[in-house]
């Protein structure tokens, strides 16, 4: 029987960015068991314990029954805990969107810091989304009392702190990068959004939009890691899941190889017309152009009738005007990828110099494309009153 701690030592070191020390949320049921293993007990209980994590949502190691108290305390001892991340605050929307800055407690070594990220939950009652519903208590991470108004919902969550990308146009740019999130603070953000929801994983409508903070591609290991728990372990469908990229090639390149029950779908921010406008408002684009994209995107396999998602952040006077839907027309149509496009006027952020297309513009932009023949449809912006929509998440308590 292993009772020596080499587990440990290993699995840490093969995954560095683990950064939560202590932290069982985040770990398969193989690692669990390892865990469990070196305090003395089978491994087959990390099953228990991943059940327990990913299935009941506890929040406390006590919490799950099926554990004999001994090991439970065992696991304590040692300074295990479930160290799923928290809701530290919520912002409330007149749309029903709810912004919450999730709080990952970082332990190295020494006392704890919180740094915090931001996940969005957005539901999307049939009818009726008037901002009418019940004032619910901001804070509680629970369903109970928010009142279940929604009819489906899509959660969008955050991959990093910050991002390294630097697109003009885009508020995380100006936080620069802080530090990539760990698979349990990508998952975590998920479970703690479902709970205090009162989500019904295979019952309800749930969409997970990897487009909050940060570059999923950049942070390409533990991205996929939280996939795999949220479709293995907590019961989701990759096919309700898209991540977006900026256009990383050796991202999307990886991204190809990954198996299809664990794959969600891709969008690609396109953002421009062309290279040189695309240079200019995505610094990524010298390095990783157009064409390079496409020519990566089109080795991932797709699954019967899924299409790639081109989203284009429309910015006034720069990237909305006529010629430049013609020329994302032909773009597209060139690609020859079954694709749609994903129009989203420009959201401000303080201190950053675009403007907001108007709405005329986004509705000519969207007839070109599909007189065309590309589908394109006009994204909503969902919670701008709370600094919730696309672009605008950066880690605002007081500024
Ligand atoms: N980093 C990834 C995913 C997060 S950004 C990416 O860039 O794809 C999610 C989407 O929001 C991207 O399509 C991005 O182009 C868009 N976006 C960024 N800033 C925006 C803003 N101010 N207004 C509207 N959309 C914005
Ligand atoms: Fe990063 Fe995406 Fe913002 Fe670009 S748009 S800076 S890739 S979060």
């Amino acid at each position: 029987m292993a009772r020596n701690s080499d587990h440990l030592v290993r699995l840490d070191a093969a995954n560095p960015t683990e950064g939560s020390l202590g932290s069982l949320f985040g770990l398969n049921a193989a690692e669990l068991g390892r865990r469990v293993e070196a305090v003395g007990e089978p491994a087959w209980r990390g099953r228990q314990v991943a059940d327990g994590l990913y299935s009941q949502w506890v929040t406390e190691l006590w919490e799950i029954s099926t554990l004999p108290k001994t090991l439970r305390e065992r696991l304590r001892a040692q300074g295990w805990r479930v160290g799923r991340p928290r809701i530290a605050q919520v912002f409330r929307s007149g749309d029903g969107t709810e912004r919450y800055l999730v709080e990952c407690l970082r332990e190295d070594g020494g006392a704890g810091t919180a740094e915090t990220v931001e996940t969005v939950w957005m539901p999307e009652g049939d009818e009726g989304e008037a901002g009418d519903e019940a004032d619910a208590d901001g804070t509680a991470e629970t369903g109970a009392g928010t009142g279940r108004r929604w009819e489906r919902a899509t959660v969008c969550v955050s991959s990093q702190i910050g991002c390294a990308v630097n697109c003009q146009f885009c508020l995380t740019a100006r936080l620069g990068l802080q530090r990539n999130l760990t698979a349990g603070e990508i998952a975590g953000q998920v479970v703690t959004v479902f709970a205090r929801q009162g989500v019904d994983v295979g019952r309800d409508r749930v969409n997970l939009v990897f487009m909050g903070m940060g570059e999923p591609f950049l942070n390409f290991g533990p991205f996929m890691k939280a996939v795999r728990l949220l479709v293995e372990e907590v019961g989701l469908s990759p096919r309700r899941m898209t991540v977006s990229t900026s256009g990383i090639v050796p991202g999307i390149e990886r991204f190809a190889l990954e198996p299809k029950e664990v794959r969600p779908k891709l969008a690609i921010s396109l953002n421009a017309p062309n290279d040189a406008i695309r240079g200019e408002v995505m610094p990524v684009n010298r390095k990783w152009p157009i064409d390079a994209v496409i020519e990566a995107v089109r080795r991932v396999p797709l699954r019967p009738r899924e299409r790639i998602t081109f989203e284009y952040v429309l910015l006034g006077g720069i990237t909305d005007g006529p010629e430049h839907a013609r020329e994302v027309a032909r773009l597209v149509r060139r690609s020859g990828l079954p694709a749609k496009v994903n129009l989203i006027a420009w959201n401000p952020g303080p201190g950053i110099d675009c403007q907001t297309p108007a709405p005329e513009a986004v509705e000519a932009f969207r007839c070109v494309l599909l007189d065309a023949g590309v589908p394109a449809y006009v994204r909503k912006p969902r919670g701008r009153d709370i600094y919730a929509a696309c672009g605008q998440l950066k880690r605002t308590v007081e500024d």
